[in-house]
């Protein structure tokens, strides 16, 4: 079966050669794929729309001995809104390397491709870019295993009460007794531990129910970044662009 079909999205791209690009997919069938598209850097090769990050296509490719080669593709959604904004295109850029590092290739986990596609309209065209960037990254982190525990204690199982504290090193929030036990624990209000719970659970569409004040935001951005940082060992390379990008609208 040397022919396959993806129902995929364009997740990286990197130039090959004079006029070839490897492409990174995150793929419905397959999970996180990496493939070679001959020519499509050239101005009127067939393949060059189709392979742009964050195009959402159907793809067909031949698979080879290496790199698997895209064969033909038909775009479903290009996604213009993502790169006609600078913000936007930041953000996309952000949540699709975000996406890359904590996946490995032919890893498929059903839930992960609707969850992107949903991520991707939301970057295009939602008016909270801010808030959808938080909920692709508590998103992915809870459909990856990785989801931290914000219900009780994760030192002693209190319940969690107003005041409390997140040690994104023990994977939760810690009660005022038990804070001491991670020097680096992030002090966190009871609304933006709520408002954690909620954006693990609740679809992408219900996002634009949740009302968050600025210090709550400041926190969510502080945990979700400390979150990354514990799974991945470095800050991701997109991550100084985009808060450039925000701190200067
Ligand atoms: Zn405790």
């Amino acid at each position: 079966m040397p022919l396959y079909n993806l129902n995929a999205v364009v997740i990286k791209s990197q130039n090959l050669g004079e006029a070839d690009k490897v492409l990174t997919f995150y793929s419905h069938e397959r999970g996180k794929l990496r493939a070679v598209a001959r020519g499509a850097r050239r101005p009127r090769n067939r393949l060059r729309a189709g392979t742009e990050v964050f195009t959402h296509g159907s793809y067909l490719l031949f698979a080879n001995q290496g790199l698997d080669t895209v064969s033909q593709c038909e775009i479903v959604e290009s996604f213009r809104g993502l790169r006609e904004n600078l913000e936007r295109a930041a953000a996309g850029t952000y949540c699709l390397e975000v996406l890359d590092r904590l996946t490995e290739e032919e890893e498929p986990r059903g839930d992960l491709f609707p969850f992107l596609l949903a991520a991707l309209h939301l970057l295009a065209e939602g008016s909270d870019l801010e808030l959808a960037v938080r909920a692709f990254e508590v998103g992915i982190l809870s459909r990856l295993g990785y989801a931290p525990e914000l219900t009780a204690c994760v030192s002693c199982g209190a319940p969690l009460k107003e005041e409390a504290a997140f040690s994104a090193a023990l994977g939760g929030a810690l009660c005022p007794k038990c804070r001491a036990a991670d020097g680096q624990a992030i002090p966190v209000r009871g609304g933006t531990l709520a408002a954690l719970r909620y954006l693990a659970r609740a679809p992408l569409s219900r996002l634009g129910l949740l009302r968050l004040p600025a210090d709550s935001r400041a926190e969510l951005r502080e945990i979700t970044r400390a979150c990354l940082l514990t799974q991945l060992g470095r800050d991701l390379n997109s991550a100084a662009f985009l808060t450039l990008v925000q701190e200067g609208r």
